[in-house]
């Protein structure tokens, strides 16, 4: 899998708003994302991060948020 800062990807639980995809802002011992819905962030350990992804939407980065 192949997640880099300002992929955006879709996750298996929706975020309180209801959106499902995130834009990954930091990677490390956590992964930070940021709701591509609501612009709110969250931060995630890496090994729940990593089962929690279902699909990755956009390898570019360049999203308009
Ligand atoms: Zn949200």
């Amino acid at each position: 899998m192949q997640i880099d800062v300002g992929t955006v990807v879709k996750m298996k639980k929706k975020h309180p708003c209801g959106c499902d995809t995130f834009r990954i802002s930091r990677i490390g011992m956590d992964f930070k994302l940021i709701c591509t819905g609501c612009g709110r962030e969250v931060m995630i350990p890496r090994k729940s991060a990593e089962k929690s992804i279902k699909k990755i939407i956009d390898n570019n980065g360049e999203k308009n948020v």
